[in-house]
């Protein structure tokens, strides 16, 4: 099933990636366990600010605002349904919107600033929950043209709410399942970036994410302290698939103290058309 709030066009032209512009790189620092032992709520409001400054990335006091409104709606709609197990407030800053914002640097350091500040760049996150990492990125970088998509109904009642709460645009919201959207024309080697967070691993993952990378697009995929591993066992269907790994870089989320990483892994092939595999392969079967 497809639904859709406020869609955007594929573009005609393809965004042509330049050779690394470093404008928004980190800067020096980041993945301090001195997270300083703020109590009060402006204290702690202040964990994102100093985040985002580590990272490089400029945050005005509407986009603190967003972000704020974000927390809200999250707590107040987890009381209902399970979104997520992490509701504490300096928790939600760290582990979700910091770690989210924190693949962003590397993003650019790869694609270059400029390509990433192109109007035209389209961006879809699969299996996005309650909409991370797209909605933290689409709050500081309003430009993109962003696609959230999730099997769950219930993440897709919140995505549609929140998105009009925090009044952004240019975002489509769609429920379904990765592997059957890779198939429809609209999706199929669309994007310029295809992320994921906490979905699946590597090797199931990459027949979700590479057929709806465009040509030149990169799949960008967080993960935890067994990223090598994966990469390792994942290595061949990358390979199936027509990517090919660029580099997995720690990702330095400030104040928090969790190996992280991001694989970066850029399309250079078109892919078979019989992937994704239909009835579940790509989860109990992976490709390798
Ligand atoms: N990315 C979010 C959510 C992770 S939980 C975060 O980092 O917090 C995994 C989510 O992926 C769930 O919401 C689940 O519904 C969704 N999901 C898992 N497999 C999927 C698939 N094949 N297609 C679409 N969504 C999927």
């Amino acid at each position: 099933m497809r639904q859709t709030c406020q869609c955007s066009q594929a573009p005609q032209e393809m965004v042509q990636f330049q050779p690394m512009i470093d404008s928004l790189s980190t800067q020096a620092s980041a993945s301090s366990a001195s997270a300083p032992s703020a109590s009060s709520q402006d204290e702690i409001q202040s964990l994102l600010r100093q985040g985002c400054h580590r990272l490089g990335i400029p945050l005005s006091e509407g986009q603190v605002q967003q972000f704020e409104l974000y927390h809200q709606e999250l707590i107040a709609w987890n009381e209902k349904f399970n979104l997520t197990a992490i509701t504490d407030y300096r928790e939600v800053q760290t582990k979700h919107f910091l770690d989210s914002l924190a693949g962003w640097p590397i993003i650019a350091q790869e694609i270059g600033g400029g390509a990433l500040a192109m109007p035209s760049l389209r961006l879809v996150d699969v299996g996005t929950g309650a909409g991370f990492p797209a909605v933290p990125l689409k709050i500081i970088a309003p430009h993109l043209k962003v696609t959230l998509v999730d099997g769950t109904g219930k993440k897709i009642a919140f995505l549609r709410q929140l998105i009009e709460k925090l009044q952004i645009e240019q975002v489509e919201v769609v429920q379904g399942r990765a592997e059957e959207l890779a198939h429809q024309p609209a999706f199929r080697a669309r994007f310029d970036l295809v992320l994921a967070r906490a979905v699946a691993p590597l090797s199931t993952l990459v027949e979700y994410l590479l057929p709806l990378v465009r040509i030149g697009g990169l799949a960008v995929v967080y993960k935890g302290a067994n990223a090598a591993q994966e990469f390792i066992e994942a290595r061949k269907a990358i390979e199936l698939l027509g990517g090919e790994t660029v580099r997995m870089a720690p990702l330095q989320v400030p104040l928090l103290d969790e190996k992280r990483f991001v694989l970066l892994i850029k399309k250079t092939r078109p892919t078979s058309i019989q992937y994704p595999r239909g009835q579940g392969l790509a989860r109990k079967k992976p490709l390798g």
